[in-house]
């Protein structure tokens, strides 16, 4: 299964995912986690996508685009994978859909995790991710079972540059402007799967089986 996970930044597009990964077996390819690895490594990607990222800016379409179609290339993406962060706009997405033409294997669903935009400033400005393993918490929602430890690795938490005030309220203007509108392209191609993302962890899960047609308990 092919799938693309929409949704603004702090409607837990990264919780669901790791959910849905367990669920269907299929790799998690996050651009946002492509990149901090290549910044973490220090490489010119990673530098040159972390100037733009300081500044809630998005990284360039041909980086980005270049980048994805290098990665479902791979083996691992044969059987189908989970697209979170990628597209961000209407230019990228009709990139992939060429990508995916090319390769006879189109896209299944658009699963578009929707939560009000006067929510999540409070989302985003709690969240935590752990230094080492990058699995990401919430002091609020999914607080870590120790303060500032990840319960998975017990590496420190973290709050990410690109999760202050300034820059939430910089990445929700462009998120508005520039990756809204792929919910309306998904839409007309009849892909799109609307979940509602403001409720449970558990309840958005049984949501997203139930829009890709499976039943999960
Ligand atoms: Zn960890």
């Amino acid at each position: 299964m092919r799938i693309v996970l929409l949704g603004a930044p702090g409607a837990g597009k990264g919780t669901q995912a790791e959910s849905l990964v367990k669920k269907l077996n299929l790799p998690h390819i996050s651009t946002g986690d492509m990149f901090r690895a290549a910044i973490k490594n220090g490489t010119a990607l990673g530098l040159e996508a972390k100037s733009y990222m300081d500044a809630g800016k998005l990284v360039p379409d041909e980086l980005t685009v270049g980048i994805i179609k290098e990665r479902i290339s791979e083996p691992d993406c044969k059987e189908g994978f989970i697209l979170d962060g990628f597209p961000r706009n209407v230019a990228q997405a009709e990139a992939l859909e060429v990508m995916l033409a090319e390769q006879n294997a189109p896209l299944d669903a658009a699963l578009n995790i929707d939560v009000p935009l006067e929510k999540i400033v409070t989302r985003l400005t709690g969240r935590r991710m752990c230094k080492d393993c990058g699995t990401i918490f919430h002091i609020a929602f999914n607080p870590p079972k120790e303060e500032g430890k990840c319960d998975a690795c017990g590496g420190a938490l973290y709050q990410r540059s690109d999760d202050t005030v300034e820059t939430v309220t910089n990445r929700l203007n462009v998120y508005t402007e520039q990756t809204a509108p792929v919910i309306g392209f998904y839409a007309e191609k009849g892909l799109l799967r609307d979940v509602n993302g403001d409720q449970d962890i558990d309840k958005v899960m049984i949501a997203m089986g139930e829009a890709l047609g499976q039943q999960w308990n």
